[in-house]
């Protein structure tokens, strides 16, 4: 085990990235000119990182494997992103957010990149305004903010409920500006499947036309990976189905180090799951616990009353509601971080309070939000002793205009009117805090590898704050990685085009034929979603919002049960050569089969509980998560050496200058 340098720059917090902007080698405009960089990826931290750096000048190969890099998974995001601008006037700073943001992340997080993140928010917001991203407005019409969760301010900037799709078009214009400069070349529905590293440095990628079925080489100075997250690893999951982790793991397997993998979250507010052939899950915003009270019965009659359809919520008296993040959490009440909200709903749902047929769901309720709106808006326009209806009317408009969109995709999938009544909500996994593992320049530890976005095991430590995932790819796009990969490239302006056809570029090449025919050759008994399902059930049950070492142990021997039977049995339809998705899925499902026994492992190995992680041993005596900040103040970022079992631990040792250690309280 080594321990790893993070390669953060001296100085106070607040003066470190302005030192370093200061010091870092620059590269001429007309050297620019003679260098390639491929970005894989373009989502919002890929879309922006190829958008800023063809406009400095380099050379940009940019890869989707959507048809348009509008299709992104980023096009998901609703709810809205933060920003330190204290629009609000109420007590925000970069400072504050940096602190909300380590506290968050339950104290697993780099203050020094974190305190970047928050100094930058500032400008994203300008870059996205000038873009034209139409940003929500109060009447005066300046831009306007609401609440995530784990903060006592308001500093999420949205669009409606739109706000991932809206930052998305702002992103995809910036770059189509370099695509008709010819700055950008954009390679549509292609899907890189391997890196190649020439002396040790990356050098360019292997990639397949998804839909000619052909494998092409791509050489450049530098590959940027922005991909996005792991969650689909559960199979059922937020994420886009597409969503998937084989370039990430691809890196892992040629050296780049791979972090936290088991730092993922689960997120509270998604409607349930209905049955055993869905295929993916819906969120619903996190906004919505701005006006949203969370609820369940009191009484265990009603609950069970409710579980067998004999009673309906409306008919539940406030004085038999139990309010329960309310009651345990009187500072935060509805707006507690994520973890802390999941699994305060998997206790009272464990404890068989549930609300649906399956006991896995709790209210989400605006009826106290419509009459207050609407009490208001009453007032408002004068009208004097409103009855009832119109306030509700009145109060329904307002929380149309705010939360429309999401109120109108719940009905269509649920078949209930969320205005009349309450939501049914129950957490499922959404984003993955871990992922490959980089240092304060973003550069993995592959030379010339940097990855962004989602797919680094970024700024969030254990526990992402709701609307920081956005902050998070755009900082690190528009404005940290177009600097870093500049000190980077300095030292590479006289060294030409990197040539496609060396042994490197042929290797690598040839793995990934072989293994392609192989998935075509192999004519097993299952379909490779069998596979898929079998592990997210292991990963859900086992490697889930609760775990513990005997599970996590089982965990391991099953997943690798499941893959050697995946390697011998699986069965891929259609051919090499055409457009061929069950051949995509293939490969993309083998890498999670990887991934997830290294998931576990690492969970195994962390005796603590923090963030999303919550190891049933390691409990305080309310039923808080424990952290154990002696033994796990690090980040353990892991080696590939043939077999995810066998991977080597690496830490980063974390240090707390700026914020003092704490336990984690929302009460
Ligand atoms: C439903 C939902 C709502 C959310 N809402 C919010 C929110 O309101 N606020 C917030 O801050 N965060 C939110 N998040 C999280 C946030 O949306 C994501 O973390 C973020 O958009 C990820 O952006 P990204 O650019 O890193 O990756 P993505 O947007 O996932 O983009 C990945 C890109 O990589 C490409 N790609 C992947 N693999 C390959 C490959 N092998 N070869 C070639 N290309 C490849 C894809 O084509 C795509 O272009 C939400 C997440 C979900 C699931």
């Amino acid at each position: 085990m080594t321990t790893l340098n993070s390669r953060v720059p001296e100085g106070p917090i607040k003066d470190k990235w302005t030192i370093y902007k200061d010091k870092i080698n620059l590269v001429n405009p007309a050297n620019k000119r003679n260098i390639d960089i491929i970005v894989v990826g373009t989502g919002l931290a890929g879309g922006s990182a190829a958008a800023t750096l063809a406009e400095l000048g380099y050379n940009v190969k940019a890869f989707a494997y959507q048809d348009s890099p509008r299709r992104a998974h980023s096009i998901a995001a609703q709810g809205g992103i933060n920003a330190a601008k204290n629009y609000m006037g109420d007590g925000d700073s970069n400072y504050r957010l940096f602190y909300d943001t380590v506290k968050g992340g339950d104290y697993r997080s780099r203050e020094a990149n974190v305190h970047r993140l928050a100094e930058v928010s500032g400008a994203i917001i300008d870059q996205c305004v000038a873009q034209g991203v139409p940003f929500a407005r109060d009447y005066g019409g300046l831009l306007d903010n609401r609440s995530f969760g784990g903060v006592l301010v308001s500093r999420t900037f949205y669009a409606k409920g739109q706000t991932g799709q809206q930052l998305l078009l702002g992103c995809y214009s910036a770059m189509n500006r370099q695509i008709a400069r010819g700055k950008i070349e954009m390679f549509n529905r292609h899907e890189m499947l391997d890196v190649v590293k020439v002396d040790g440095k990356a050098r360019g990628i292997i990639a397949r036309d998804l839909v000619t079925g052909e494998i092409e080489r791509h050489s450049a100075h530098a590959v940027v990976i922005a991909t996005g997250g792991y969650g689909n690893v559960y199979f059922l999951s937020t994420n886009a189905m597409g969503s998937n982790a084989t370039a990430a793991w691809k890196v892992h397997k040629k050296g780049a180090f791979f972090a936290n993998p088991c730092f993922t979250q689960i997120h509270p507010t998604c409607i349930p799951r209905s049955g055993d052939y869905q295929s993916k899950l819906t969120l619903m915003s996190e906004s919505l616990r701005n006006d949203g009270r969370i609820w369940v019965p009191a009484k265990i009659e009603d609950a069970k009353a409710i579980q067998q359809g004999k009673l309906k919520p409306t008919e539940i008296a406030e004085e038999d509601r139990d309010y329960y993040l309310e009651r345990r959490y009187p500072a935060f009440g509805n707006l507690v971080p994520r973890d802390v909200a999941s699994r305060a709903a998997k206790e009272r749902c464990d404890a068989g309070f549930g609300v649906n047929a399956t006991g896995e769901a709790v209210y989400l309720d605006f009826a106290a939000a419509i009459q207050r709106y609407g009490s208001e808006k009453a007032k408002i326009q004068g009208l004097h002793n409103p009855s009832k209806e119109e306030i509700t009317k009145l109060g329904e408009a307002v929380i149309e205009a705010k939360y429309g969109n999401l109120f109108q995709m719940y009905e269509k999938i649920v078949d209930e009117n969320p205005y009349k009544t309450p939501m049914m909500i129950y957490p499922a996994t959404h984003y993955t805090m871990g992922g490959v593992w980089v240092d304060y320049n973003l550069m993995t530890t592959v030379p010339g590898l940097y990855c962004i976005g989602e797919a680094n095991f970024s700024d969030h430590g254990a526990n992402r704050l709701g609307a920081s995932a956005l902050m998070q790819g755009l900082a690190d796009g528009y404005f940290v990685l177009p600097y870093t990969i500049g000190d980077y490239l300095a030292d590479d302006i006289r060294t030409g085009k990197i040539p496609t056809d060396s042994p490197e570029f042929d290797a690598a090449e040839k793995e990934i034929k072989d293994k392609l025919e192989f998935f075509i050759n192999n004519k097993g008994t299952h379909s490779v979603d069998y596979y898929h399902k079998k592990l997210g059930n292991v990963m859900w049950n086992k490697v889930g919002m609760a775990r513990n070492a005997k599970g996590l142990t089982e965990a391991i021997e099953e997943i690798s049960e499941i893959r050697e039977d995946f390697w011998k049995n699986v069965k891929v339809p259609g051919n090499l050569n055409e457009l061929n998705p069950e051949l995509e899925k293939a490969g993309r499902v083998a890498d999670f089969l990887e991934l997830g026994e290294l998931f576990a492992k690492d969970a195994l190995h962390r005796e603590e509980s923090c963030g999303g992680h919550f190891r049933e041993e390691h409990v305080t005596e309310d039923g808080e998560a424990k952290r154990d900040d002696a033994n796990f103040a690090y980040v353990a970022a892991w080696e590939y050496t043939g077999k995810p079992s066998e991977a080597i631990l690496h830490k980063e040792q974390l240090e707390f200058k700026d914020i003092e250690l704490k336990t984690r309280s929302y009460k």
